[in-house]
């Protein structure tokens, strides 16, 4: 059945798919973290929908709150009406932002994916400013829409829709591990905002005064990369004497995933304008902007579209950020994880080709490296992709779902639900340990 499914769809769909076939698994019930696929077997899985389902398939108050709307009559497409859902799920969100947007912030529903919320804060620092530029950074990921990808690192993505469709100009991401500036954290956290300073300042850097600077707090899918709170506190510091916007892209480090509620919060910086997706809609599509009021320089239909705030996936986030606030789920994603990276990297004491282990909360990444290659101008080794990609298979074999992410695909990621329970966890740890050994041999 699992064989005849794929090559039906094979036939049909896009050759751009991608987990379809890293993951060949065709799920068809799902519960907490595990997911039971079309050939029967049971998997865990330490992706949760690249990271939305930050209570796990299924959850049971999500579900009943999801059935209840449904059998109430509840309008299920609203445009951009008010609806009960979206003043409860406004009410919500407003209460958990971070800093000075809390309880205060202009929420902007864009829709419905990651992407639209990162073009919709583009365009609105643009707006805003009457500036066109945008500061990014290398490793970055932000989307596939134009502006989005024109925004994101990979070379690859940049190539596909030109590079002038937003005036981008590129800065080193502090990535100790592979140092662009061949020294290492924290001091690489420090050049790195030195750049920014010193392209701010100097008129003959060319650049122009940029409307924003958009980073994300860890990277996700540049590798689970993780800027220092230091650097994050400088960008914040230049950004504000220099009068440019800081827009912060907590689609995948929100609501709960790196040990704070925003990822953001650790360093105790808050961003004019904050992202968000992913989990904030429970696992329904949903993307949305909290920023200052004076930046809302928009005017009606100046940014606008269909879907924007599904009425169910307001309440499945609804049901979401309360969940992960009141059960402190938070702190909770900050111990496993942090037993988590003590079990890789115990594995990795016998596997030299786990460079690294890192990451924050349950965002984990294990940095895969060929430990024989020579190492390059910045001493860093190779990276490992078929070794890689052999991993992820022998994970699979064993019944445990995950992705590969980073420099040449060759960084092992792990995002698995909140709810993941301490026995899963252990089992998590003992598949990869099995898989590592059945690769060796
Ligand atoms: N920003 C970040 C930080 C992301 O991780 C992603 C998706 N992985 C996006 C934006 C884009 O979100 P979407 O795939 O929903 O468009």
């Amino acid at each position: 059945l699992l064989d005849q499914l794929l090559t039906r769809q094979e036939r049909r769909e896009s050759a751009a798919r991608t987990y379809a076939r890293t993951l060949p698994v065709a799920p068809v019930r799902a519960a907490g973290a595990q997911v039971v696929g079309a050939d029967g077997r049971t998997y865990l899985d330490c992706l949760s929908g690249a990271g939305t389902l930050a209570l796990g398939h299924n959850h049971p108050e999500v579900v009943a709150a999801l059935q209840a709307d449904l059998a109430s009559g509840v309008p299920l497409h609203a445009l951009d009406m008010i609806t009960p859902q979206k003043d409860a799920f406004s009410e919500e969100l407003l209460a958990r932002l971070p800093g000075a947007l809390r309880g205060d912030a202009r929420l902007h529903f864009c829709g419905p994916a990651g992407t639209d919320a990162v073009e919709a804060a583009l365009k609105l620092a643009q707006t805003a400013t009457g500036r066109r530029g945008i500061v990014a950074f290398t490793g970055a990921y932000h989307g596939m829409t134009l502006g989005a990808s024109a925004v994101s690192g990979p070379a690859r993505m940049r190539s596909m829709v030109g590079a002038d469709s937003v005036p981008v100009t590129r800065i080193p991401y502090p990535y100790s591990y592979r140092c662009p500036f061949g020294t290492g954290a924290p001091q690489s956290g420090e050049l790195s905002a030195r750049l920014l300073e010193s392209m701010l300042t100097d008129p003959s850097s060319g650049i122009g005064k940029p409307a924003a600077v958009i980073l994300e707090v860890v990277q996700g899918e540049g590798g689970v990369v993780e800027g220092p709170d230091s650097w994050l506190r400088e960008i914040r510091r230049i950004t504000a004497q220099h009068d440019v916007l800081l827009i912060i892209d907590e689609v995948q480090t929100g609501v709960g995933r790196t040990g704070h509620f925003w990822a953001c919060e650790q360093a105790g910086v808050t961003p004019d304008i904050l992202v968000m997706s992913k989990a904030v809609g429970g696992g329904l599509p949903l993307a949305v902007l909290a920023y200052l009021p004076d930046l809302d320089s928009w005017l009606p239909g100046d940014h606008t579209g269909t879907f924007r705030g599904n009425t169910l996936a307001m309440t499945a986030g609804r049901i979401t950020l309360r969940t992960v606030a009141e059960q402190r789920l938070d702190r909770r994603a900050g111990q496993l994880g942090a037993r988590l990276r003590q079990g890789l990297s115990e594995i990795a004491l016998e596997q030299p080709q786990f460079g690294e282990v890192r990451g924050r909360g349950l965002m984990t990444g294990v940095e895969l490296v060929d430990p024989d290659g020579d190492l390059d101008r910045l001493g860093s080794l190779p990276a490992a992709p078929a070794f890689a990609a052999a991993l992820r298979s022998a994970c699979l074999e064993q019944g445990l779902m995950l992705e590969l992410g980073g420099r040449e695909d060759s960084v092992l990621r792990l995002l698995p639900p909140l709810v993941l329970s301490d026995a899963e966890l252990d089992a998590v740890l003992e598949r990869i340990a099995t898989a590592v050994r059945s690769v060796k041999s």
